[in-house]
């Protein structure tokens, strides 16, 4: 009896997975142009800022949907692992809405661009740099805060970033320093990506992905976009040539740094 009862739910389950609108195919992936996709982020945050979140695609429905079929995601964010700036939460989304990969202060050394590459293989539409205020890796950075064992030589990949802020801010108060520093990180993450990775590269100037910069607000929920790098172009250019690191590129120490980590 309870055998056939269970059988009926997934059964249930199943058929209101291949039914429902928008559910059958996912919202995903291919499917969507780079500015539907964001649409979507931006639509999300709104709803979270109103207090009218929906909480999308978090069901048992779902969950079999994605298991059986794979997954669309159709945003990834790369952002920063401080536990007030919940990815899905903020954008309102759900199970195998978005490709996350977080790492303190939202650096984009090795592993992380590796796993940022899966963007072009799942044909994600866009690719989202998600920084935040008040971080503390960030903070760390501005302030040469000496951090013990692996956690200094990770800060030591965001200190580029507040070097410039701090040149391009001279007398800067220290929380306008780290505000401006967390931007400059975002740039600088972005700038790493198309440097380091041919893949994301080409498919952002194909124009098959967006690759986006943005700023979540802890104390009000906003999610303040930024735009595409602002030398995007010039990071494309060379017809598809990547630039190798220069010496006292930072794009290139950071990526060394995390291999002598490895090593
Ligand atoms: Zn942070």
């Amino acid at each position: 009896m309870r055998g056939r009862v269970n059988l009926a739910l997934v059964m249930a389950i199943l058929l209101l997975a291949l039914t429902a609108p928008g559910l059958a195919a996912g919202p995903g992936g291919p499917g969507l142009s780079p500015d539907e996709a964001l649409k979507m982020l931006k639509d999300g945050n709104a709803r979270y800022l109103e207090g009218k979140t929906t909480h999308p695609h978090q069901d048992a429905a779902r969950r079999a949907l994605t298991a059986g079929q794979g997954q669309h995601p159709f945003a990834a964010v790369l952002s920063c692992s401080d536990s007030r700036a919940p990815v899905e939460l903020i954008f309102d989304q759900g199970i195998g809405d978005l490709f996350v990969i977080r790492v303190a202060g939202n650096v984009a050394a090795t592993d992380e661009i590796g796993t940022m590459e899966f963007v072009d293989y799942l044909g994600i539409p866009v690719l989202v740099v998600l920084g935040h205020s008040q971080c503390g890796a960030v903070t760390a950075a501005v302030e040469g805060t000496k951090l013990p064992g692996s956690m200094g030589v990770l800060v030591a990949l965001i200190k580029p970033a507040a070097d410039k802020a701090k040149v391009d801010n001279p007398g800067a108060a220290a929380e306008a320093l780290v505000a401006a520093a967390v931007k400059e990180n975002v740039f600088q993450s972005m700038e790493d990506v198309l440097q380091k990775s041919p893949m994301i590269k080409a498919a952002v100037k194909a124009g098959k992905t967006k690759l986006l910069g943005a700023v979540y607000e802890l104390d009000t929920g906003r999610v303040q976009w930024l735009g595409p790098h602002p030398n995007q172009e010039k990071l494309l250019g060379g017809k598809g040539k990547v630039e190798g690191p220069k010496a006292g590129d930072k794009t290139g120490k950071r990526v060394k740094k995390k291999k002598q980590e490895e090593d």
